[in-house]
Formats: structure tokens, sequence, C-alpha cells
């Protein structure tokens, strides 16, 4: 996916380290790069700030900063949706998180 414009970072390679941006985990030069994406690139951001609220949502719920790999992986999946061009449904991924039992 992209915006259609040229970005000195490219978009995959922004989502592909989205997590470690999330977690701290970015060298400072890294950061800056991501950050200057943001800034030209909205879907992009868009993507940022999902994965911030999710983040936060978990953080709020569970008192950890861990994602549970369910969440993760699901948020994970809408990226991989998205990134391949395909429509994504309009569900809020953060329903029925870490909070519902176990159904399997
Ligand atoms: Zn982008």
């Amino acid at each position: 996916m992209s915006c259609g414009e040229p970005h000195e970072t490219d978009c995959s390679e922004v989502l592909d380290h989205l997590y470690e941006l999330l977690d701290g985990e970015m060298p400072d030069g890294d950061c800056t790069k991501f950050e200057v994406h943001f800034e030209e690139c909205s879907p992009c951001l868009e993507m940022y700030g999902l994965e911030q609220a999710v983040k936060k949502l978990v953080k709020r719920c569970c008192g950890s900063d861990d994602v549970p790999s369910d969440l993760r992986s699901k948020v994970m999946g809408r990226i991989d949706l998205i990134r391949a061009g395909h429509p994504v449904p309009d569900e809020d991924v953060t329903v029925g998180g870490p909070e519902s039992p176990d159904r399997e």
C-alpha cells in the first residue's frame, strides 16, 4: 500500500518496523526517519495511530506493555490486508480482545 507519493523511506519498511517503533526499540536515527515519513504519508500515520491505540488499550486493560499475541496477529493481519491493497473490513480489532475469554 502507498499513498502514491514517493518517500525516502518505503511504506513497507515503515510498516515492517511499526512494533519496534511503538516499543521504543528503534535507534534514534531511524525514529526520525519514520517520523518524517508519517508526516508525509497519512496511510502510514493512520496505521501507526491504530497500533498506538491498541497498545494503549492493552496497557489499560491488562496493566501490561505486552500486546497479547492473538491481538497482535489480528492487527498484523489487518496491516497485511491493507498492504496488499484489499479493502479492510470495518471491524474494530480491539473488540473482543484482551478481555474476552478464549473460545477455541
Ligand atoms: Zn507510507
